[in-house]
């Protein structure tokens, strides 16, 4: 799932080429990854790309102060092509969920993979028109994001490290990945409590968020929007990667599974070597 610096790296990519192109077209496939109705998304047709940003892991093209937002979700995906088919798809099963055609022959599409369909397309006025985008917390790249900012979020807040980074509410852009590496950097269990952290905690955590998140957005930069996933695998140290060696210590990168996700981590760097619980696996074992 692309979380804050595969999106920096796609706006990156698509300010490079769409800004300045006009839409010709958008063809709709899957009518469910549409949020929004008014304005209606043909209304962009005609109209140029005046710029492209990224609101948490929510894409924006500004289309002549309309809006395009995207979010990628789980499993979607934007795929340029700089040739893009201009015969009309049929919607249907396919994983091509929407079509942007640009007025040079170039475009990109929105594809989606599996069943569980989590996509979402947004044409608003103004992005804060989003509600995902009006109710995230702070941008961790900012330069307000501060050792106080942290401070204050964490503040008496009874909440699990790894829950709270991930919150998109609490901080903008850390998902399931970025969480695990973050937490790898700081040396600290995804189960520590918040509100225990001490001071000279809280300042590692901020340093740890910023230069785990500056360091993949420095990887993906330049990156064809193609080859974003490939470096975002390689880039990680401990997530997804259970069974492997911790490229710090040495010791097995551990797993603790949950109905719909997983999270990744090295027991010597961040839980005094002793394994965390995982339920599922005790479950299999009885
Ligand atoms: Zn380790």
């Amino acid at each position: 799932m692309p979380e804050l610096p595969e999106v920096e790296a796609l706006a990156a990519f698509l300010r490079e080429r769409a800004v300045g192109r006009v839409i010709a077209r958008i063809d709709v496939l899957a009518i469910s990854a549409l949020k929004t109705y008014d304005p209606p998304v043909t209304g962009l047709g005609g109209l140029p790309v005046t710029a492209v940003g990224r609101y948490g892991k929510f894409l924006d093209l500004d289309v002549d102060g309309l809006h395009l937002v995207i979010h990628l979700a789980r499993a979607g995906w934007l795929r340029w092509k700089e040739e893009i088919p201009v015969k009309p798809v049929r919607p249907g099963k396919g994983p091509l969920a929407l079509r942007v055609h640009l007025d040079d022959g170039s475009g990109f599409d929105l594809t989606e993979a599996g069943t569980k369909k989590g996509l979402a397309v947004y044409v608003v006025r103004d992005p804060a028109d989003v509600p995902g985008i009006a109710a995230l917390g702070p941008d961790p790249l900012s330069e307000t994001f501060t050792v106080a900012t942290l401070q204050e979020i964490v503040g008496d807040r009874r909440t699990q490290i790894k829950r709270l980074l991930r919150d998109q509410r609490i901080i903008a852009g850390i998902g399931n990945a970025y969480s695990d590496e973050v937490l790898h950097v700081a040396k600290m269990s995804p189960f520590k409590i918040a509100a225990t952290l001490t001071e000279e905690e809280v300042e590692l955590l901020h340093g740890s968020i910023v230069m785990t998140l500056r360091e993949a957005v420095g990887r993906s930069e330049g990156l064809a929007a193609g080859d974003l996933k490939a470096e975002k695998k390689l880039g990680l140290r401990v997530h997804g990667r259970a069974g492997e060696k911790c490229p710090i210590c040495g010791d097995t990168i551990r797993e603790v599974s949950f109905a719909d996700s997983a999270l990744q981590y090295c027991p010597t760097c961040q839980t005094g070597g002793k394994p965390l619980a995982d339920r599922r696996l005790s479950r299999l074992l009885k």
